[in-house]
């Protein structure tokens, strides 16, 4: 059902979480919107203003790798500026009283680690673009180092010293495989929650918009919090179609939902 007015919306959603045992937030760009970081599709999105490359492109012309780094520094301040939102801080909170024991997103930004989750609960579909990985043998970079190697080489993006591999920011491109483990994960995660919590995703990115259904058809209840419709509406137990952080800061330091669940 969708939700008629913000504070019924909150209401319904505090009951919702206090009554679950293990909640899965699954989020998208529209949780970061408030930290700066545009999203793809909203007016203003990234798509809006730059043509993707595909990671064949990638591959295959030292181009499109000098443009896709281009991009990369050209959103620098942004990143590097943006601190976890409201959205965010809720979800560390309920982290931190064991409702939480693992956030799958769709983001690359980061900030859920910044907002306190441990690496290891952080389940990134679509990797990270804070850093960067060789494609051939996975060595790490940081971005000033890729940086001050395209600046002394007239903007040539540079391979990897080690093997030769190229060099690309931790994230998964279309067209690219999706990573393996993060994808088993969150299949599991997905299956084994009593809530699935799909939190500023437009949910038309396959493969990862199959978690919500996944989730709903073993059992949990599903909670869609987005501005705009989504095509799972129908089949959630409750829409909020509303801003966000103004939803969940409620849920920032709530320790009332606190329960006993161990992390592993
Ligand atoms: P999307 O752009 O397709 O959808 C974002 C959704 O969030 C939209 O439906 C929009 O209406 C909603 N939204 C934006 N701000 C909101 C707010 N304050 N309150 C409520 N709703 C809000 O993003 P997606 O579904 O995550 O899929 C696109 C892909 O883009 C992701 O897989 C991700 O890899 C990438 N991406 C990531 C970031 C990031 O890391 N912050 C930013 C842009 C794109
Ligand atoms: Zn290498």
């Amino acid at each position: 059902m969708i939700a008629p007015d913000l504070d019924s919306a909150v209401a319904r959603l505090k009951n919702i979480v206090a009554a679950a045992t293990t909640v899965v937030p699954f989020t998208g760009a529209g949780i970061s919107t408030e930290c700066g970081i545009p999203d793809f599709r909203s007016p203003g999105g990234i798509w809006t203003k730059n043509r993707l490359i595909p990671f064949d492109e990638f591959l295959a012309s030292q181009e499109a790798r000098n443009e896709s780094w281009r991009r990369r520094f050209a959103m620098a301040e942004q990143f590097a500026a943006a601190r976890p939102g409201r959205g965010h801080r809720a979800l560390a909170s309920l982290y931190s009283a064991g409702k939480v024991l693992a956030v799958v997103t769709q983001n690359i930004d980061n900030l859920h680690q910044a907002s306190g989750l441990a690496d290891e609960h952080v389940v990134e579909l679509h990797g990270n673009t804070t850093y960067a990985l060789c494609l051939d043998c996975t060595a790490r970079y940081e971005l000033p180092w890729v940086r001050e190697r395209m600046d002394a080489a007239n903007g040539c993006a540079p391979d990897c010293p080690a093997c030769g591999g190229h060099i690309k920011t931790a994230t998964i491109s279309f067209g690219q495989a999706m990573p393996g483990s993060a994808m088993q994960r969150a299949d599991e995660l997905a299956r084994s929650c009593d809530l699935f919590l799909a939190i500023g995703s437009s949910l038309v990115v396959w493969p990862a918009a199959g978690f919500p259904v996944l989730a709903k058809r073993n059992g949990a209840r599903l909670v869609i919090l987005n501005r705009e419709p989504t095509e799972f509406d129908d089949v959630a137990d409750l829409v909020v179609h509303a801003d966000i952080g103004t939803v969940l800061e409620p849920f920032i330091g709530d320790r009332t939902s606190s329960t006993d669940v161990h992390r592993f």
